[in-house]
């Protein structure tokens, strides 16, 4: 989207831009949509630029003028037809009775005269109640009122809103556009090497702007010192990374080491290196594949998801225990 720039703007998101706003323009819309992505892909930036499309009086074309009024309404966020249905410290949003008034307000007629948007931005803060007041409405939907529905799992939504809306899941873009958009925003582009650029993007399930935040953590930096621990702890002693996990960082460490222990299992398989993540790391590969048979990969890595999991769900647990127990039996496997 080139004409009038939503910022931030993601070009992932220009292809489902352009086909509903087609769909609005061929009078073939829904009256609601669902956004579903599992990751930050820039969701909310594609829903801002169709209300604001929506709403300008002044449409040139595909664009919204950014000029009119209720252009620069939207851009002040202050717009009073749009009503954003996202939990605060402040107000329960998704209380069941505010979800209600919101509704009876919807059959007025609008402010401005054009549409009224209601954007649920994190559907699953919805309770049971207030997803039946909607769906209710969705049965007999008031006139020129659109709903954007934004959620991380399509199993957020009861199956009986989902078959009145249109469903979008918002995909990571292939790897080229991944490294476009990051050679425009992430500053030392030129610095790093490609394939440690393209590693990271890699990592990041091929997700941009996860990269990009990657990429800027000073975590990243030390990933080669990380990588090089990992190897000779192999060849040492397992538990000596204990210091270097015990740390906020764990989640993304156990990460990395499982990707590595992917590259591994690719390395064993025979698989060609383009299909490796860590592209920058061969000769880390290479060692690893030396010292660890296949079979006893496999079987860390079901460890490694085993406690990964615990960390997560079990929010006040002793994470140096944990790592402990991990490591001890990444050891086991390794000396098996
Ligand atoms: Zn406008």
């Amino acid at each position: 989207m080139k004409k009038q720039p939503i910022s931030p703007w993601f070009p992932w998101l220009d292809d489902y831009y352009y086909k509903i706003i087609n769909q609005f323009k061929k009078k073939k819309n829904y009256k609601a949509y669902i956004f579903c992505a599992l990751n930050d892909l820039g969701i909310s930036s594609l829903i801002y630029a169709l209300t604001k499309w929506i709403f300008c009086i002044n449409k040139q074309k595909i664009y919204s003028c950014s000029i009119c009024t209720n252009c620069i309404l939207l851009q002040k966020n202050i717009h009073p037809d749009l009503y954003i249905i996202k939990n605060n410290t402040k107000e329960n949003f998704t209380n069941v009775d505010y979800i209600r008034n919101l509704i009876d307000k919807i059959y007025q007629t609008s402010y401005k005269d054009v549409s009224k948007i209601i954007w649920f931005a994190n559907f699953k803060q919805l309770n049971l109640f207030s997803k039946n007041v909607l769906l209710k409405t969705l049965e007999e939907p008031p006139k020129n009122t659109f709903f954007f529905l934004q959620c991380n799992n399509k199993d957020e939504i009861l199956p009986t809103i989902y078959s009145r809306c249109q469903f979008w899941n918002i995909n990571s873009p292939n790897e080229k556009i991944g490294l476009l958009w990051l050679k425009e925003n992430f500053k030392n582009y030129k610095i790093l090497k490609i394939k440690s650029i393209q590693s990271a993007l890699r990592i990041c399930n091929y997700i941009p702007i996860n990269a990009l935040q990657l990429l800027n953590n000073n975590i990243w930096k030390n990933r080669s010192i990380f990588y090089n621990i990992l190897l000779s702890s192999f060849k040492k002693n397992i538990m000596n990374l204990l210091s270097i996990l015990d740390n906020n960082n764990i989640l993304f460490y156990l990460d990395w080491i499982y990707f590595i222990l992917l590259d591994v299992i690719k390395l064993h398989l025979k698989i060609d290196f383009k299909f490796f993540y860590n592209l920058d790391q061969i000769s880390i590969i290479y060692e690893l594949f030396n010292i660890i048979f296949l079979k006893k990969i496999i079987l860390m890595i079901k460890k490694i998801f085993f406690y990964k999991k615990i960390l997560i769900k079990i929010n006040k647990i002793n994470h140096k225990l944990v790592i402990i127990n991990l490591l001890l039996s990444l050891e086991e496997i390794y000396q098996s």
